[in-house]
């Protein structure tokens, strides 16, 4: 049995990986300050023996007493409307944040994932997105202070390998939805999904050409343990998405063929800053993981249909 440890536990995929790594058999320790998480997402795990919470940020220094194996760090509010809310407290997780966790990882010799993301190559000119694009990314605009400060924790999981010869996982995640993804979170999918429900207006910022490519949350926590239990010489960055790519008109209409809601489609103004096209090239996690994403968009909305009618 091995000793994980989960940090931002509680949020969307956090919640969906303690879920599998308990079922696997391991030890669970799962930390959250509940920022952009909640405590309805980790609710049936409290009981469970093999599953410790402790409620606390990253941005203060953790001290555990029992010994650790590997750590998963997600820790950080991900999606634009809750990190540019809080941005300044996205830099501080994204920097004093993974500061503190690659300490506890270097003082427990334990394995460390860090959880990057497709923001690092910012409004992309190379299309899809190779780890070897060096990115597109506006310092000092509203989404700096997610797309920075994870290209910051990007550099500082590597200078401590190179530093401390730490034994590091850094994954890029690219649009993920399913179920336990907050209702109140801004994103298209779930926005999408909920205005359908309750049969509002469907809101497509700009003219909804912009294309992203949404990776199913099963699919992304397989592709987390199998980078997890990779060849320490497998550091990433590897892309993890799924390469099928849709222009956010199409997933709206998706959604509506899916819901059957009789909702209208406006337009809104494009965010600032939002990019303009999105997708992964996922060769190297095909090559070196034997990963890649099975259920089709399709799938995944049903089942993330089913998840928010249960929930409102
Ligand atoms: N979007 C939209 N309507 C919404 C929410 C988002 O048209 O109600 C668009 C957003 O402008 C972006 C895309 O959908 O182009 C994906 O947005 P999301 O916030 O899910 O994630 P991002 O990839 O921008 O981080």
């Amino acid at each position: 049995m091995k000793t994980i440890l989960i940090t931002g536990g509680a949020g969307f995929i956090g919640s969906n990986l303690c879920g599998r790594l308990l079922e696997e058999g391991n030890r669970i320790i799962c930390v959250d300050n509940f920022l952009t998480s909640s405590k309805e997402n980790i609710s049936s795990f409290l009981e469970n023996k093999n599953f410790k919470f402790i409620e606390q940020d990253i941005v203060s220094p953790l001290f555990i007493d029992e010994n650790i194996d590997e750590i998963y760090n997600l820790a950080c509010p991900a999606s634009p409307v809750h990190y540019q809310n809080s941005a300044i407290h996205t830099i501080k997780a994204n920097t004093i944040g993974v500061i503190n966790i690659l300490g506890l990882a270097r003082a427990k010799n334990a394995k460390i994932f860090q959880a990057s993301t497709s923001e690092v190559y910012g409004d992309p000119l190379e299309h899809p997105q190779k780890e070897t694009y060096r990115g597109n990314v506006n310092p000092f605009g509203p989404r700096a202070c997610y797309d920075e400060g994870k290209r910051c924790a990007e550099a500082l999981v590597f200078d401590y390998f190179r530093t401390h010869n730490l034994k590091i996982k850094v994954v890029r995640i690219f649009n993920t939805y399913g179920p336990n993804m907050a209702p109140d979170d801004g994103r298209v999918v779930s926005n999408f999904i909920l205005q359908a429900l309750k049969g509002e207006d469907i809101t497509i910022y700009g003219d909804g050409n912009q294309t992203r490519s949404f990776c199913y949350i099963d699919d992304l926590v397989d592709g987390f343990i199998k980078m997890m239990a990779s060849e320490d010489q497998v550091l990433g960055p590897i892309n993890l998405g799924n390469p099928d790519e849709f222009t956010v008109n199409e997933l709206a209409q998706k959604v509506i063929e899916s819901t059957g809601t009789k909702s209208k489609l406006v337009y809104k103004d494009l965010p600032i800053d939002d990019p303009t096209r999105r997708c992964p090239d996922i060769s190297l996690a095909k090559e070196v993981l034997k990963w890649e994403p099975k259920i089709k968009l399709q799938v995944g909305l049903v089942k993330t249909i089913a998840y928010f009618k249960s929930k409102i």
